[in-house]
């Protein structure tokens, strides 16, 4: 053999070496791939499962809310006799509880709707005039502070209708509107709208309160997030009201917004267009 047929030879044995490493490699990288695969298959499963164990959890604990909400409300119409000072005490403690409870039941269900993929959008066209008087209506009971008032200023000329879920749009803004009067212990909580461009539309809800300190803006979107000061721990709802209102704003086409300043304010602002594009959650 000569010389080059000799390095030729080498050469050869080397490459079929370098082949063999690389097809090793290569089935190395498949296997990662199948794994990896197979481990977000898992997770898919796994977020699937939380998602219906969650729905199916808070819709078994409605019923009996439900109930308890009701023979409360029996006791305190005195259906069934006379109450001693006390004991009116203690029902509407049972009462108010139960209404705590049952908003967080709400909000974890619509929040495993959401993640689960599994809301729709409703649209209708509708009259910002009926959805502010709706509002007006349901915060009627609940201001008991007459230190705040609870003002929704009426759309400056004119408004053209909206073609959204209005449902899921009232939603949003019933979370803000409630945070706001949590937070306020003296001032306003003002309602205002305003056209963004010709073909959105933006609600903001400003409240004189307790503000939020920059650090948080972000965070108090997200999941079970509070704020960690004094008053608002002692307030403490279940964190799931502001990620669900972003949620809901982003299946409308929208988005929200905060700007706070600790001590003098908050506003929550959510813009979407005023004809949303009915699709499915991706
Ligand atoms: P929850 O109110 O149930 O705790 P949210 O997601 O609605 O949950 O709000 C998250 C946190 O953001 C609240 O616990 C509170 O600390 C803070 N927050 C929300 N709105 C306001 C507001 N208007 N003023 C001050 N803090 C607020």
């Amino acid at each position: 053999m000569s010389d080059a047929d000799m390095d030729l030879e080498t050469a050869r044995r080397e490459l079929e070496g370098l082949r063999s490493e690389l097809e090793e490699t290569n089935r190395g990288v498949l296997a990662l791939y199948a794994e990896l695969e197979a481990q977000a298959d898992q997770l898919r499963q796994a977020t699937e499962l939380k998602s219906r164990f969650l729905a199916y959890m808070s819709h078994e604990f409605r019923t009996p809310i439900g109930s308890i909400r009701s023979i409360a409300r029996l006791l305190l119409d005195r259906v069934d006799g006379p109450l001693t000072e006390e004991q009116e005490k203690q029902v509407k403690f049972i009462q108010q509880n139960a209404v705590e409870f049952a908003e967080m039941v709400d909000d974890l269900l619509d929040l495993a709707k959401v993640e689960a993929g599994r809301v729709e959008i409703s649209p209708a066209w509708f009259e910002m005039v009926d959805l502010f008087s709706a509002l007006r209506g349901m915060f009627k009971p609940v201001l008991t502070n007459p230190d705040v008032n609870l003002v929704f200023e009426e759309p400056h000329g004119d408004l053209p209708r909206l073609y959204t879920d209005d449902r899921k749009l009232s939603q949003i803004l019933r979370n803000f509107i409630s945070n706001a009067l949590k937070f306020t212990q003296k001032g306003e909580v003002r309602i205002t709208t305003e056209l963004v461009g010709d073909d959105k539309i933006r609600f903001r809800v400003s409240d004189t309160g307790i503000g939020i300190a920059p650090g948080f803006h972000r965070s108090i979107f997200e999941d079970y997030s509070q704020v960690d000061s004094p008053l608002q721990k002692r307030l403490k709802g279940t964190g799931l009201g502001l990620s669900l209102s972003k949620r809901l704003a982003e299946l409308l086409g929208g988005h929200v917004e905060l700007s706070s300043e600790l001590g003098k304010g908050s506003v929550f602002s959510v813009t979407i267009p005023l004809e949303v594009v009915a699709t499915k959650q991706q």
